[in-house]
């Protein structure tokens, strides 16, 4: 297999909002990475794969302190979360991140039997090997594991993350996982999504999903006078394009 040029792509959004993403994994497990510029700290929502270090690939963005949020602590949201001096999660989610999983995550033929299978039926294509370059020369995909790591703040519903300029309310949205979290801005509208809502195949028929949860969630998430929402995968969107989202999830439920 090649070597990557590099292994993070980067897309400023705007003026304090950089998107980071990883192009060679593959569309199941490449994660939005957001990094919000605040006056007196900055917000990190997600860490991607941990295949390569994010911290290094955000050096430049690096000029004051992280507080580094997972949404949740699924492998594909949680790789480079050790790397951080700040990091929070959900009560719910805590355990999951000091024990990751103990099968080959980059290697569908070695995971739990029934899994690959499962997430086809839910909507995505899964390849033998879930990278289409190495980091560097001499990476053993097979070999690879999340590595386990401690939050070092706990953070529930209605807990504020406070920036200096502009603060980020915790939402709790569980549905895909029992902790799982959104970061909502009142003053913008903006809302940081998680794995609760994005504009693609959401998963909720794996290990601690829970569609009933889900589904609360979805009409919780319709009351939010949304402006735009940055999900835990693909594009962002507005506010009719979550109306239908959350509409074709509740019609297939
Ligand atoms: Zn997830």
């Amino acid at each position: 297999m090649r070597i990557a040029d590099r292994w993070f792509e980067t897309k400023r959004i705007d003026d304090r909002i950089t998107l980071l993403w990883e192009p060679h994994v593959s569309r199941l497990d490449q994660c939005n990475m957001w990094h919000i510029r605040g006056r007196d700290a900055d917000l990190l929502v997600d860490a991607g794969m941990g295949i390569s270090s994010l911290k290094d690939a955000m050096a430049k963005l690096l000029d004051k302190p992280l507080i580094a949020v997972a949404t949740h602590s699924h492998t594909d949201h949680v790789g480079s979360l050790h790397e951080f001096d700040q990091r929070l999660v959900h009560p719910l989610e805590a355990e999951q991140l000091n024990q990751p999983d103990e099968f080959p995550v980059l290697c569908s033929c070695h995971w739990p039997k029934g899994l690959r299978e499962s997430i086809e039926r839910q909507g995505y294509e899964v390849p033998d090997i879930l990278i289409d370059a190495y980091p560097y020369e001499g990476f053993d995909p097979l070999a690879f594991r999340t590595q386990k790591t401690e939050p070092t703040r706990l953070i529930d519903e209605g807990d504020v993350l406070d920036l200096g300029n502009c603060a980020f309310e915790v939402l709790h949205l569980p549905g895909h996982s029992p902790g799982s979290i959104g970061l909502w801005e009142q003053s913008t509208g903006t809302l940081f999504s998680g794995d609760a809502i994005y504009d693609g195949p959401l998963l909720d028929d794996i290990e601690g999903a829970d569609k009933c949860a889900y589904a609360t969630t979805m009409e919780r998430l319709r009351q939010l006078p949304v402006c735009v929402v940055h999900g835990g995968h693909d594009p962002s969107f507005g506010k009719q394009r979550l109306h239908t989202l959350i509409d074709q999830y509740l019609s297939s439920q």
